[in-house]
């Protein structure tokens, strides 16, 4: 077990955790509230949708929630929000210590609200338009993404540090071609938070002391 990854079990999940999965060979992740009963609310990407017919995939058997035209807050299933990665968990509260040795992105030394609070608040931004997902405004890469959404339900401040990292870096997202295939080396888990450092971190400051901890 690694002491420093996030990633956890569906069993374990609490109604108002902030949590999330890595995208595109670990080169960003995606950032929801879990509210319970198996749902996630999650701010997605509310440009680019328009998929040709040869790209588009089916809608969820589950949730109903159809990833060719999904955009803005949504309400979907954990599936379709892990999108078949694997489970972390934001975590807050951490010390300073610990809080310099993990990926930005993955803790706070913040506190948060408690979960029955974030799962209000992330309700409230997506009912004020379940049907095109606007409570939030629109979606900014930079700007106004999925981290922001989850900060903002879970402490209150809208707060992104993984483009912190990534803009701290230069254009990183390019930099993914070898980051999937160490994992497995580096890890006795295969996917956790400390791997995910092969990318965008190897240009950071954290480098040398995450190598010696994955
Ligand atoms: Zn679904």
């Amino acid at each position: 077990m690694n002491l420093l990854s996030n990633r956890i079990s569906r069993e374990v999940l609490q109604p108002g955790d902030h949590i999330y999965a890595y995208r595109k060979a670990h080169t960003y992740s995606h950032h929801g509230i879990y509210v319970g009963e198996g749902w996630v609310i999650h701010f997605v990407n509310t440009k680019g949708k328009g998929k040709t017919s040869s790209k588009r995939k089916p809608r969820c058997s589950d949730c109903k929630n159809d990833p060719n035209t999904a955009r803005g807050v949504v309400k979907t299933c954990i599936d379709c929000f892990l999108k078949g990665h694997g489970l972390f968990r934001f975590e807050y509260n951490v010390s300073h210590d610990r809080f310099n040795i993990k990926n930005k992105g993955t803790c706070s030394t913040e506190s948060c609200y408690p979960g029955g609070e974030t799962v209000r608040r992330a309700s409230e931004i997506f009912d004020k338009d379940p049907t095109h997902g606007t409570g939030f405004g629109e979606y900014d890469l930079l700007k106004n993404n999925c981290e922001n959404f989850a900060s903002y339900c879970k402490r209150g401040t809208n707060v992104s540090e993984q483009v912190v990292r990534v803009s701290s870096v230069g254009n990183s997202f390019a930099d993914s071609s070898n980051s999937s295939s160490t994992s497995s080396a580096a890890s006795p888990t295969g996917i956790d938070d400390a791997a995910t450092s092969k990318t965008a971190f190897l240009i950071s400051k954290a480098t040398s002391f995450f190598s010696s901890v994955s």
